[in-house]
Order: C-alpha cells, then structure tokens, then sequence
C-alpha cells in the first residue's frame, strides 16, 4: 500500500478514536449522582420533620385536653359534691371551671386544626416519597444505560487503538513521523483531493501537484501544507 493511503487510514482511525473518546468522557460525566434526586430527597426529608413537629404539637394539645379534662372533672366535683357552702367559694369554683371549660374548646379547635394539618402533611410526605421513587428508578435505567453505553465504547475504544498499531507497524516510521508533526500544527495532516481541488484549503491544485499526488507518493498542498491524498 502507498504510504499516503496509510496515513490516511492512520487519519481515519484517529478521527474515530477521538470523536469515540469525547462520547467516553461525555457520559463519564454524566455517571454518578443525580441532582434531580438530591433535591428531592431533601424535600421530602424537610417535608417529613415537618409532619413530625405537627404531630408533637398534635400530642401535647391532646395531653393538655387530658389534663384540662381532668382538673374539670374535679372541680365539677367539687361544685355538685355539696362539700361547698360558702357562695363566694362556690362563685369561684364556678369561675375557675367556666375558664377550664374555654380553655378546653380552644385547645379542642387547635388539636381538630392540627389533625387536618397532620393529614395534609402526610399526603405530602406520600406524594412527595413516591415522586422520589420515581426520579429514582428512572435515574437507575438512565445510569444503567450509561453504564452500558460506556463499555461499549470501552471496547470500540481498544478495538481502535489495536487497529492503529498494526497501521503504524507497516508504515513508514518517519512518514508516521511527519504525519503528527502535521496534525499537530493544523489539527488534519492528510487532505483529500476531489475534482482537482485539496478538501483542506479548498484551493484548486496545478496539474503537476495532481500528478504528484496521483503517483501514491507524500505531496504536501502548495497552498495548506497538508499531505495530498487521492482516493
Ligand atoms: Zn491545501
């Protein structure tokens, strides 16, 4: 095979090699955690004390209805026991549970108003659990496809770089040479011809270059200074 041919072959694998590698660290980054599920992790955990805290105060109205209850019960007691004569003592007694009775109904409002809180607030936290669920699993299909996608690329990956050094086995080291000197400085070391024209300057090449070029042998572009490839 001419050497031109070789190098432009070497080019073609290059190429693959780095559009295949981009693919491998583009998904690389994408692996790992989601902020979608971060996120939504942490709502529902904020969700979830919140529940926690109405469910505290839920108690403590409810234990405090107990006591109140209790002390009511009592002085009720005491009030109808016949105990009591003195009417003043009496009033009082009247006075005292008249204000545990109030007492009592604002803190039976406020326990009926937390319990429906409580109640919106674990729908929340269930909404918001198997929302998380969700974003879960679908991150676990995403990951997994990634995963896949990654070892496939793995491979093609080495599949290249074999192909490459066979190339570079059979061709001849100093073209190898001037071929990365080239893709260093212009990114494309070999250009195609096409109708006469270099692919990468776009510049119509005189007939002896053609010629030149026809030949096999390594002709550099009078214009870019790549080296000539006719297919
Ligand atoms: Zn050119």
């Amino acid at each position: 095979m001419k050497v031109v041919k070789q190098l432009y072959q070497l080019q073609e694998v290059d190429l693959e090699l780095e559009s295949n590698e981009q693919a491998l660290n583009q998904i690389a980054g994408q692996l790992g955690e989601s902020q979608a599920v971060n996120r939504a992790q942490a709502k529902l955990k904020l969700e979830h004390q919140h529940l926690e805290e109405l469910k505290r105060e839920q108690h403590s109205a409810e234990w405090e209805i107990d006591d109140l209850i209790t002390k009511l019960t009592t002085a009720e007691k005491k009030l109808y026991g016949g105990s009591i004569r003195n009417p003043k003592e009496l009033t009082n007694l009247q006075h005292e549970i008249d204000g545990l009775k109030t007492k009592r109904d604002r803190l039976e409002d406020k326990a009926l108003e937390l319990m429906d809180k409580v109640e919106l607030t674990e729908a929340s936290v269930a909404s918001l659990s198997s929302q998380l669920k969700r974003l879960e699993a679908e991150w676990q299909r995403q990951q997994q496809q990634l995963s896949s996608r990654l070892e496939q690329l793995k491979t093609i990956l080495s599949d290249l770089k074999h192909k490459r050094q066979l190339l570079l086995a059979k061709t001849d080291p100093q073209a190898v040479e001037f071929y990365h000197q080239l893709k260093k400085q212009k990114g494309t070391a070999v250009a195609k011809v096409e109708q006469g024209i270099c692919r990468g300057c776009r510049i119509s090449l005189p007939t002896i270059e053609l010629q030149q070029a026809r030949s096999g042998n390594l002709v550099q572009c009078s214009s870019c200074g790549r080296i000539l490839f006719l297919a």
